[in-house]
C-alpha cells in the first residue's frame, strides 16, 4: 500500500528529521486570524510578540525573527565579529559543519574547528590553547560558539560554564546555537533562560522540535540585535507581513514546548526496543534528547531495510552507516510501535 512513496509526505511515520512536522489545523487557525504590518517598517504586531515572548524564554533582552535558524547563526556571528577575526566552535556544530560556511563567505571570519568531547561539549583546555595570543601573525579570537543540544545530547550546563568562561577570560564573546534549546531544557530539567545564561546571544529555531513552519528567533542584547537587523535586511531576511508566519512560531512557545518530554520518552522507548533486535546497533545515551542513532551490522542490507520500512510507511534517511531517527510532533506512539514490528520483522 505504502510501496513506491516518493518523500515522506504521505508517510505513516517519518523519522528523518523533526523539521518535517506540518502545521496541525489550531497553528493554522492561528495563522489565519494573525494581526499584521509591514515588519520592515516596525509594525507587525504578531512578530513583535513572538520576538519578546522568545527573548523572555531566551532571558536576553531583545529577539529578532529570521526566516531559518541558519540565518540567525550567521547574524550572531557578524554582528559579534569583523573580517579576519576568528571564531572557536565544534568541528560536528551546525555553524562549522552546515552553514555552506556563510561566517567566512560573508563575514571574512575564520573559523576555527574543535573536536567535541563525549559529552558533546567542548574541552575548556582545547579551549585556551586555541585562543590566539595578541599577534600579528594570528587572527583575533573573538567568539565561542557553542551548541546545545548537538546530536541528540544535551550537554550539561558545567560543561557549557567551563567553555564559555574560559572564552570570557580571553575577552571572546560566546554565542550559543540553541536550534534546540527548549529540547536541552527538558533533558536537563531546567529553564531555556538558565541554558542560554553563559552566552551572549542565543538562535532558536521554531521549525524543529517545536514543529512550526518556518522561522527562527535570534536573541540577544537590544544593541546586538539592532545591528542584527540590517544584517537581516543586508541578507534579504527582512520580510514583510510575515505576522502570518510568526504566528505560527508563537503559538509553537505557548503549546508545543511542554510535550519537548513525549519526544524524548518516545525516542528513550524506541532505543530500548530496538537495541533488543538481533542484527542493529544502537546508539543513545543518558543525556539524548529526541534522536537516537542506528547501524545495521550488515550494512550491505541498508537499501534493502529502508525500502522494507517504506512499505510499511515508515521513513528513514539514508542507510549508509549511522542512521538518524528523530521523535516529533508527528509521531505518536503507534509510529514508534510501526517502526519496531517492521524492523522486527525485517530482522526475523
Ligand atoms: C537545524 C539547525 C540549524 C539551522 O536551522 P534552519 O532553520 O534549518 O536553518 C542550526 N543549528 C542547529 C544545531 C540545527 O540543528
Amino acid at each position: 500500500m505504502y510501496a513506491g512513496l516518493k518523500s515522506g509526505a504521505n508517510a505513516l511515520a517519518d523519522f528523518r528529521s523533526d523539521t518535517v512536522t506540518r502545521p496541525g489545523p489550531e497553528m493554522r487557525a492561528a495563522m489565519a486570524d494573525a494581526e499584521v504590518g509591514d515588519d520592515v517598517y516596525g509594525e507587525d504586531p504578531t512578530i513583535q510578540a513572538l520576538e519578546a515572548q522568545a527573548a523572555r524564554l531566551a532571558g536576553k533582552e531583545a529577539g529578532l525573527f529570521v526566516p531559518s535558524c541558519t540565518q540567525a547563526n550567521l547574524l550572531a556571528m557578524l554582528t559579534h565579529c569583523r573580517r579576519g577575526e576568528e571564531i572557536i566552535s565544534g568541528a560536528p556544530y551546525h555553524v562549522i559543519k552546515y552553514e555552506a560556511g556563510g561566517a567566512s563567505v560573508l563575514g571574512g571570519c575564520v573559523l576555527t574547528a574543535l573536536p567535541v568531547e563525549a559529552d558533546g561539549g567542548l574541552s575548556p583546555d582545547a579551549i585556551r590553547e586555541t585562543i590566539k595570543p595578541d599577534d600579528a601573525h594570528m587572527p583575533i579570537s573573538r567568539l565561542l560558539s557553542i551548541e546545545n543540544t548537538t546530536s541528540g545530547r544535551a550537554v550539561p550546563l558545567a560543561r557549557m560554564d567551563a567553555a564559555a568562561s574560559v572564552a570570557r577570560d580571553a575577552g571572546l564573546s560566546v554565542h550559543l546555537d540553541g536550534a534546540r534549546l527548549f529540547n536541552a531544557a527538558t533533558a536537563l530539567n531546567v529553564p531555556a533562560a538558565e541554558v542560554a545564561a553563559c552566552a551572549d546571544s542565543v538562535s532558536i529555531c521554531l521549525s524543529k522540535g517545536l514543529g512550526a513552519p518556518v522561522g527562527a528567533v535570534f536573541c540577544a542584547s537590544q544593541t546586538q540585535i539592532n545591528d542584527a537587523r540590517r544584517l537581516r535586511k543586508m541578507v534579504g531576511g527582512g520580510m514583510r507581513q510575515a505576522g502570518i508566519i510568526a504566528a505560527a512560531g508563537l503559538f509553537a512557545l505557548d503549546h508545543h514546548i511542554e510535550r519537548l518530554a513525549e519526544d524524548h520518552a518516545r525516542a528513550s522507548a524506541l532505543s530500548k526496543a530496538l537495541a533488543e533486535i538481533d542484527g542493529i546497533e544502537v546508539d543513545y545515551a543518558e543525556n539524548q534528547t529526541n534522536m537516537l542513532f542506528i547501524r545495521l551490522k550488515d550494512p550491505s542490507r541498508g537499501g534493502a531495510f529502508q525500502a522494507h520500512l517504506q512499505e510499511a510507511g515508515v521513513v528513514i534517511g539514508a542507510p549508509g552507516g549511522w542512521i538518524r531517527l528523530v521523535t516529533h510532533l508527528d509521531i505518536n506512539d503507534s509510529g514508534i510501535d510501526r517502526m519496531i514490528a517492521a524492523t522486527t520483522d525485517f530482522f526475523s
